[in-house]
C-alpha cells in the first residue's frame, strides 16, 4: 500500500454527505470488529473452553442471564455507531486545522509516538474517573448512565453497553487527546486497543490476578476485573478504569475491595 493510500484510509475526505456516511460507517464498523474479537475472545474463553477451569475464579458465582447478554450487544452495536460519529466530528475539525492530530509519523519521532500512547492511557484513567463520578450523579444517572448499570453481573459485553448520552462522553477522550497534544492516528489505535482489552477484562467477570497482587505496591496502582465487577454488583464505590490511584486519593474504593479480592483469588 501506497504513503498516500495510507494517508487516505487515516484520513478520508470529507466534503459531501455521502463521504460523511461512509467515513462513521468504516470507523464503526472497525471499532465494532475490534470489539468483538475482545469481547468474543473473552465470551469464549471464559464461558465456553475454559468454563470448567475458571468457574473457581468467576467473581459472581452465577452467569449472566441470556437476555442481559442480547441488551448488552444491541447497546454495544449503538454505541459504536455514536463513536463513529464523534469520530468523523473530530477529524472534521482537523481538517479545519482544530486540532493536534499529526499524519507524517517521522514529524515527531519514536519516543513522542510511545509517550503519547502513555499520556492518553494516564489522561483517559483520570478523564474516565471524573467524568464516571459525574454520571453517578443522581440527577445524570437515571438517563445517562443507568442502561450500563443494568448488568448487575455484566458479561465481556457489557464493556461498550451504554446508553447514548454516556458513549458520547466515552468517545470524548478522541477528540479530548487530539486537542491537547500532537497524537498520530496509528498510536491513538493502539491505545484504543489497550482500551478495548482492559474494558472487555473488567466486565468478563473473572479474576485473572495471582493473590499476590494486592499484597505487592501494583496491587495499590493497578485496577483489577474484580474492583469494577464489584462497581456493577453495588453501584457505589470503585469507580477507577486502569489504575486504583483515584479511587484511593479520594476514598471510593468499596470496602470490602481488598478483601474480596482475596477471597476470589484463593477459592
Ligand atoms: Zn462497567
Ligand atoms: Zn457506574
Amino acid at each position: 500500500m501506497s504513503s498516500s493510500t495510507v494517508m487516505r484510509s487515516l484520513f478520508p475526505s470529507l466534503e459531501t454527505g455521502a463521504d460523511f456516511l461512509r467515513t462513521i460507517a468504516r470507523i464503526a464498523v472497525s471499532d465494532g470488529i475490534r470489539y468483538t474479537l475482545f469481547a468474543g475472545t473473552a465470551w469464549l474463553l471464559g464461558y465456553v473452553w475454559l468454563r470448567p477451569r475458571w468457574a473457581r475464579r468467576k467473581i459472581l458465582p452465577a452467569n449472566p442471564a441470556r437476555q442481559d447478554v442480547w441488551r448488552e450487544i444491541r447497546y454495544s452495536l449503538r454505541t459504536v455507531v455514536i463513536y463513529g460519529l464523534v469520530g468523523v466530528t473530530t477529524l472534521w475539525a482537523t481538517q479545519r486545522g482544530w486540532t493536534r492530530l499529526y499524519l507524517d509519523l517521522s514529524a515527531r519521532g519514536a519516543f513522542w509516538f510511545w509517550a503519547s500512547i502513555a499520556m492518553t492511557i494516564v489522561l483517559h484513567d483520570t478523564y474516565f474517573y471524573w467524568t464516571h463520578r459525574l454520571l453517578h450523579h443522581r440527577r445524570i444517572f437515571r438517563w445517562a448512565h443507568v442502561a450500563h448499570h443494568r448488568s448487575t453481573n455484566p458479561s465481556p459485553w457489557a464493556a461498550y453497553a451504554f446508553a447514548p448520552a454516556e458513549a458520547v462522553v466515552q468517545a470524548g477522550i478522541f477528540p479530548l487527546a487530539v486537542c491537547l497534544y500532537p497524537i498520530h492516528p496509528l498510536a491513538f489505535l493502539i491505545f484504543m486497543l489497550w482500551q478495548v482489552g482492559f474494558n472487555v477484562l473488567g466486565h468478563a467477570g473473572f479474576e485473572i490476578y495471582p493473590r499476590a497482587l494486592m499484597d505487592s505496591w501494583l496491587g495499590k496502582v493497578l485496577n483489577t476485573p474484580t474492583n469494577h465487577v464489584m462497581h456493577h454488583e453495588f453501584v457505589r464505590g470503585n469507580y477507577g478504569l486502569y489504575f486504583n490511584v483515584w479511587d484511593r486519593l479520594m476514598g471510593t474504593n468499596h470496602e470490602c475491595y481488598e478483601a474480596r479480592f482475596r477471597e476470589v483469588t484463593t477459592r
